[in-house]
């Protein structure tokens, strides 16, 4: 009967926060992770960031998805270890932008605004050592590092499949199907083929060699992975009064801080009421 209840309780939870309700969502999340679910799932629940990922509809298939928000995790200039570094943490470990106004309580003063926000599951990993980061096995790396030896010799099916790709589009202005020849003598000339032509290509001579294959100490991925996920935040801040603006990566939130990140970003948001409040009354 308490399963019972408690499943109840859980499904409405969930169509509270398909539906937006970021209390519903917030008070999920600590539901599911009292349940043991991996942050893997957890961070669905919470406005997440779609990294275009190909898994990335699966990954954040609910309502919460921000989709792509125009800034990316590594394009943080500053980044914190814990929540409590960053949000407890002595102000002059913030930053040097955001520290000299008085670390980061300056978000209740009019000195930084907090402008965006997403989570997103990460952990820490390294450039894959028997791969060197490229994801190839040894014989298809070889190939991978020789392409600017023989990007300029490509064969008619290794044009074709550039052509199925559509990536050949600036060559084809009036050409629909150029010729190996054609695509060689364009290569000589201009700026070449780029890094999304080089994965086709290597692929359909790897292929046609007969060694194709991803490496097997990372399956492809290019890095090992060195810990397990974390639950990281990412905040877009700006510093009007001295024309700054940072993207903060704060690496690891627990669970448990979460409903204190929910009143920092709702204190944000009262923030931006209060100097919006004439235009919306
Ligand atoms: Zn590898």
């Amino acid at each position: 009967m308490t399963t019972t209840t408690t499943d109840a309780k859980t499904r409405e939870l969930e169509r509270k926060a398909r539906q937006g309700d970021g209390n519903a969502a917030f008070e999920l999340v600590q539901v599911l992770a009292r349940a043991g679910q991996p942050l893997t799932e957890l961070v669905k629940w919470l406005p997440s960031y779609d990294s275009h990922d190909s898994d990335a509809k699966t990954l954040h298939g609910t309502p919460l998805d921000r989709g792509y928000v125009g800034w990316a995790p590594g394009d943080a200039g500053l980044e914190y270890p814990t929540w409590k570094d960053f949000y407890h943490g002595p102000s002059e470990k913030r930053g040097s932008i955001l520290v000299d106004e008085g670390g980061y309580k300056g978000c209740d003063d009019d000195l930084n605004i907090v402008v965006d926000f997403y989570f997103r599951t990460d952990h820490d990993s390294r450039t894959c050592t028997a791969c060197q980061g490229c994801g190839y096995n040894p014989e298809t790396a070889a190939l991978y590092r020789s392409f600017y030896r023989w990007d300029d010799q490509l064969t008619q099916d290794e044009v074709d499949e550039l052509v199925r790709a559509g990536r050949l589009w600036d060559l084809m202005r009036g050409e629909k199907h150029p010729t190996a020849d054609k695509v060689n003598a364009w290569s000589r000339r201009g700026l070449g083929h780029d890094g999304i032509n080089q994965s086709i290509l290597v692929k359909v001579r790897a292929t046609r060699l007969g060694f194709y294959g991803l490496c097997p100490t990372c399956n492809g991925n290019g890095s090992e992975r060195l810990s397990e996920d974390r639950l990281a935040l990412y905040l877009w801040l700006i510093l009007p009064r001295k024309g700054a603006s940072r993207g903060v990566e704060i690496k690891s939130v627990q669970v448990s801080e979460l409903a204190e990140v929910r009143e920092f970003l709702r204190r944000s948001w009262r923030k931006h009421e209060q100097h919006f409040k004439w235009v919306t009354g």
